[in-house]
């Protein structure tokens, strides 16, 4: 083996044998050529084999609600990607439509060798795959390259809380948590590898997509897997020392947001994680303070995410809630509601309560809502909706359709613990909530300068 990498990562998907001929990396999730178990896998295989490496991406044209703002940060980072593959001599191709017929027809057509995946929890990539592999007539292989902790192996079930999960989490990263080779200029050369100024027409194939306008791209966050190393580098050295003190509080920007590249996989939580943990060793009390609380949210808290949606396919509706809160919420459905607004008010804003009306602007605005903001924002779509099933529809469309980091296990477990109790606790009883933990706007208005806030927004809608 000479990526170093524990096939505990990887999962044969078919029971077919590597044969002769080029391996095919299918690109989805891990959108990065640096510290990418799946990339390093199938170059390992292709170099026992003395084969040419393939990277392909296929791009669906309508996926999870996604838009222009979300798209078109992806496609730079693949733009970028295609050139740096390009210096390792590793050949890139991009293609459109349906995955399962897509990407199986590409293997028949580079008579391919092998096929590599990386993983994902979400149900339409896991039925991608299960259809591929279920008449792919050569080996496909499945690399966990997203958590640290390989899903799997993690935890074997549903686990029910972040005390249940952590110490599992806890006894593995000593073996996980290790540095990630690179990957090497590739020997054997394909005949797929795009020569002087070939490149894909990535503009071409934003305008296939047909996006319009309506969600419009953000400035804030600048697209690609260099961007997401310097936000890392930026954010450790000037912020890292402040977070625990600093991330609860929307008017400061003591978070990371590092969320859409994670999200994207142009940054490695792996990476990330052992650039933490070796930050500044022994400058005190508040720095190691800051690092516990970031590789709490970095490492338990987002692999636990993973976890739910990977287990419990129910993931993003109310049936994926513990039984307690499935509970409390029959007992409740008919509670009558202050306030209930159609899903146009929420998206445009007009709800009576300029903090939530504040928090959606900011997702719509910037391309992301700050993480205290998210609570209470998804709390108050349950107050204010007609029962918990509209709740969650709502919350997920909006998040999905403005957030640059949408559309992930985090949004999806973050929505459900919001609204149904997932891996919280019962609280004591209350209208329209039940024993569903409450927030308010009082509890908000203790916490922070609620009027800085809501200028704060204001100022990102002047430009
Ligand atoms: C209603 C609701 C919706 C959410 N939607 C999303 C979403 O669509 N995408 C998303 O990535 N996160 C989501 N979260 C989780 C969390 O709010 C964000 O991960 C975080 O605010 C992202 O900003 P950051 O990178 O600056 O975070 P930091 O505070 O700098 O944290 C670093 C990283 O740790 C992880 N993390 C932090 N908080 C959590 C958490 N509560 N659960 C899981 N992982 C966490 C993320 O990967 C994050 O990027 C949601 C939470 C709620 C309550």
């Amino acid at each position: 083996m000479t990526s170093g990498i524990d096939l505990n990562r990887v999962k044969k998907l078919n029971s077919q044998d590597t044969g002769t001929g080029p391996v095919v990396y299918w690109m989805s999730r891990d959108q990065r050529i640096r510290d990418n178990w799946a990339l390093l896998y199938a170059q390992e295989l292709a170099l026992a084999k003395k084969q040419p490496l393939v990277v392909v991406f296929c791009l669906v044209p309508e996926f999870l609600g996604a838009a222009l703002r979300q798209y078109r940060f992806m496609l730079q980072g693949l733009a970028e990607l295609e050139q740096d593959l390009r210096k390792l001599k590793i050949a890139f191709s991009l293609l459109t439509g349906n995955p399962v017929e897509k990407i199986p027809g590409f293997c028949r057509e580079t008579a391919a060798g092998a096929l590599v995946c990386d993983f994902s929890p979400l149900r339409i990539q896991t039925d991608w795959k299960e259809k591929v592999a279920s008449n792919l007539p050569l080996a496909f292989f499945e690399v966990d390259a997203h958590n640290i902790v390989p899903c799997r192996l993690a935890s074997s079930k549903q686990e029910y809380a972040a005390y249940t999960f952590r110490p599992k989490i806890n006894k593995l990263l000593p073996v996980y948590l290790t540095d990630i080779p690179a990957p090497q200029a590739h020997p054997y050369p394909s005949a797929h590898l795009k020569q002087g100024d070939q490149i894909t027409d990535w503009k071409a194939a934003e305008n296939a997509l047909f996006l319009g306008q309506s969600v419009p791209p953000v400035s804030g966050f600048k697209p690609g897997e260099t961007a997401g190393r310097e936000a890392m580098e930026h954010f450790i050295s000037n912020k890292l020392p402040f977070y625990d003190r600093d991330r609860n509080d929307p008017i400061l920007n003591g978070q990371s947001n590092l969320s859409p590249y994670l999200h994207f996989g142009q940054l490695s939580a792996q990476r990330l994680a052992c650039a933490i943990s070796r930050a500044g060793a022994g400058e005190g009390s508040s720095l190691e303070a800051s690092k516990e609380a970031y590789l709490e949210e970095l490492v338990v808290r987002r692999e636990l995410s993973d976890n739910y949606c990977f287990y419990n396919r129910a993931y993003d509706s109310t049936a994926g809630f513990p039984r307690w809160a499935r509970e409390t919420m029959e007992v409740h459905r008919n509670d009558p509601r202050e306030y209930i607004y159609p899903l146009a008010d929420f998206e445009g804003a007009r709800t009576h309560d300029q903090l939530w009306n504040a928090a959606q602007n900011e997702m719509v605005y910037t391309g992301k809502m700050h993480g205290y903001m998210r609570m209470y924002w998804a709390k108050k779509i349950l107050e204010w909706t007609q029962n918990p099933e509209q709740a969650m529809e709502f919350a997920i469309y909006l998040n999905d359709k403005y957030s640059l980091d949408g559309r992930d296990p985090n949004g999806y477990s973050g929505v459900a613990w919001s609204i149904g109790g997932v891996h919280d606790r019962a609280w004591g009883e209350r209208p329209v909530f039940g024993k569903v933990r409450y927030m308010s706007y009082k509890g908000s208005k203790s916490k922070f300068n609620i009027e800085a806030y809501i200028s704060k927004v204001r100022a990102f809608m002047d430009g």
